[in-house]
């Protein structure tokens, strides 16, 4: 069983029933939908798709919805523009709907106001680079530094400035709504820059009773000295590469991917490595051994998920580039055994500590897995931040429960019916374990559960032998 999980990005080329089936039986963990794309119908539609498939299959899959934040993009072009070094190229805030050649709209009005001659302006990342030349009430006329092909919506950075958009958007608010109608399960923040956008979002969460995580995507370099502050608010964190090594140079981005990793490794916070994993199979139907590397790297830090964009979102190859990344993960997770396991810290907490008891004793009885009976997910969250060697079985009685373990390392999340008796929720457990061929007779698995002990329930840890 495959520790580190899989998210993908779910856009035109995979949408339908059938192709969003097939991700999820070749493993995809959690689809993400990215608001920036895509009319909200539209992603009605995969929700349904997915839930629909769940109930079926007596799959988990979990849905993350992606938000826009405040990102300045470019507009719809009808055909790929061809773009030369040295040539001019005019971002307008004008909304027309014929726009004359090398002319493209910029979808944040406030852009001609924060752009200044001799501005570097980039593209998609830095894909395209343009030279800021002249600024007037409407256009920013601009002179292209490399040849480059401008597809529709790219995203725009001013190198060093930060746009003057709030950290939560009028769109955002209206998708957050839409997700928490849609029962999704996480919502990722995009360019937070700081702790207290989450915090706000946590709040209005709370007061709709609405049981989503929030993922914080670093992706803006202010986030960068407030590093500690999102990783203790949120509920976890996402990578995204792209753009932080557009703001920032992009060698900082491998030692920042280090470092957050880490931090979240010891916080016990789900930490997601996203963007360009394996960017050249949106074209071609075999991963550069770069890629490889890149992946193995991220399943060897012991990240808890790595992601998939435009690979699966528009690629050619959406279910070879699954495929590759999980058979990547696989490879490098055999090879892994002990040396990323139980690297927490003491903590003085009997939760964690007995989740720590739990995955020592899985390791060195060399136990088939650690069978663990959560409520609300808890133990089995702290069980996967010691990392142990054997798969966790976690056995939850909601689904929604169910759904938010998908994104943590190692986790396998099953839904049962508790008793009031936790003898008989554990047996229920093992049985299912028996019918799915994970477990068999004569295994030895550690148990992590509540028991009855002078009428109260105890929290314990078990060897058995089934
Ligand atoms: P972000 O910075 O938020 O990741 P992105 O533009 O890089 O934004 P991805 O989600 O990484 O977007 O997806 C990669 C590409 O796939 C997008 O740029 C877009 O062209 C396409 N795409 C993704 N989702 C959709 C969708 N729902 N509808 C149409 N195209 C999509
Ligand atoms: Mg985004
Ligand atoms: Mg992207």
């Amino acid at each position: 069983m495959r520790k580190t999980k899989i998210i993908c990005t779910i856009g035109p080329g995979t949408a339908s029933f059938d192709m969003l089936k097939m991700l999820v039986e070749n493993g995809m963990n959690v689809a993400r939908l990215n608001m920036s794309h895509g009319a909200r119908e539209w992603h009605q539609g995969v929700i349904r798709s997915i839930k629909r498939i769940n109930k079926k299959c007596g799959t988990s899959t979990a849905i993350l919805l992606d938000t826009k934040g405040p990102e300045v993009r470019t507009g719809d072009v009808s055909r790929d523009m061809v773009l030369k070094k040295g040539a001019p190229l005019t971002l307008t805030v004008r909304r027309q709907a014929e726009l004359e050649p090398y002319c493209v709209e910029v979808s944040y009005d406030g852009f001609v106001k924060e752009v200044e001659f001799g501005d570097i302006v980039l593209i998609d990342g830095g894909m395209i680079s343009l030279l800021v030349k002249e600024v007037t009430e409407k256009d920013v006329r601009c002179i292209c530094l490399d040849n480059g092909v401008l597809t529709s919506r790219r995203h725009i950075n001013i190198r060093g400035k930060s746009a003057d958009l709030p950290s939560i958007t009028d769109k955002d608010w209206q998708d957050i709504n839409f997700g928490i109608d849609n029962h999704v399960d996480f919502i990722a923040l995009s360019f937070v820059r700081q702790a207290s956008a989450i915090a706000e979002l946590q709040s209005y969460l709370q007061e709709k009773k609405a049981p989503i995580d929030i993922l914080a995507k670093i992706e803006s370099a202010e986030a960068i000295p407030h590093l500690d502050e999102i990783i203790a608010v949120a509920d976890g964190i996402m990578i995204a590469r792209g753009d932080l090594g557009a703001e920032l140079p992009y060698e900082e981005v491998p030692l920042l991917q280090d470092e957050i990793v880490r931090k979240c490794r010891i916080a016990g916070k789900p930490v997601v490595v996203a963007t360009h994993m394996l960017e050249s199979m949106i074209v071609n139907p075999t991963p550069t051994r770069a890629e490889v590397t890149d992946i193995s790297y991220a399943v060897l830090q012991g990240t808890d998920a790595i992601m998939l964009s435009g690979e699966t979102a528009t690629g050619k190859h959406p279910f070879k580039a699954l495929e590759t990344m999980d058979a990547v993960a696989r490879r490098i997770e055999k090879q892994m055994g002990l040396e990323t396991s139980v690297r927490v810290k003491v903590t003085n907490k009997p939760k964690e500590e007995i989740a720590r008891s739990a995955a020592i004793l899985n390791n060195n009885l060399q136990a088939v897995g650690t069978l663990v009976i959560t409520r609300r997910g808890l133990m089995a969250v702290l069980l996967s931040k010691c990392r142990p060697v054997a798969p966790i079985f976690a056995f939850t009685n909601t689904t929604h429960v169910r759904r938010r373990l998908g994104i943590y390392w190692g986790v396998h999340a099953f839904r049962i019916k508790f008793s009031n008796d936790p003898e008989v929720s554990i047996q229920r457990s093992i049985e299912q374990l028996q019918r799915q061929n994970l477990v068999k007779t004569g295994d030895r698995i550690i148990v992590l559960s509540d028991i009855l002990a002078g009428g109260k329930f105890v929290e314990t840890v078990q060897v058995r032998t089934i």
